[in-house]
């Protein structure tokens, strides 16, 4: 899981109705998940200033705070947008770009990032428009 940005963190609160530290903790980035991070997206790993990271709280069997019965019980506009992109990304040269995820069923015998985006009901258009504003977030993000 990247980091998450103080923008992420007030919507999330403001929706859920929940304070900061009821579903976000601090901890330490893997030097292999700042690794990753970076060949995704710089922006991603600004996220994880080098190390302290802001991620959203887990259980103990590793699922997310936020994963009901049904799936994802926040309204989509206010998950991360790590969340609301995968597993579509955008490359630092501007190219789509799939992160192959064996479960991920939406990208099960697709044959390009455009008809995973299209099974999820999202187009080139509205991914970047996300990718614009985890721009703009991760370089505002202060931890
Ligand atoms: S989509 Fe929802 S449940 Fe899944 S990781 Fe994101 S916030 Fe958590």
């Amino acid at each position: 899981m990247f980091g998450l940005t103080n923008n992420e963190i007030s919507s999330i609160a403001k929706t859920s109705g929940l304070n900061h530290d009821e579903f976000v903790e601090k901890d330490q980035a893997s030097p292999r998940l700042i690794d990753t991070a970076e060949a995704i997206h710089p922006a991603l790993a600004r996220t994880l200033n080098n190390g302290p990271r802001l991620r959203l709280k887990v259980s103990a069997e590793g699922n997310c705070y936020f994963l009901g019965t049904k799936g994802c019980v926040l309204p989509r506009r206010a998950r991360p947008i790590f969340c609301r992109m995968f597993p579509v990304f955008i490359t630092p040269q501007g190219e789509l770009a799939l992160m192959v995820s064996e479960t991920c069923l939406a990208q099960e015998g697709a044959e390009s990032p455009e008809e995973v985006l299209s099974r999820l009901g999202q187009t080139e258009k509205s991914l970047r428009t996300l990718h614009a504003r985890m721009l703009r977030m991760s370089a505002a993000h202060r931890t």
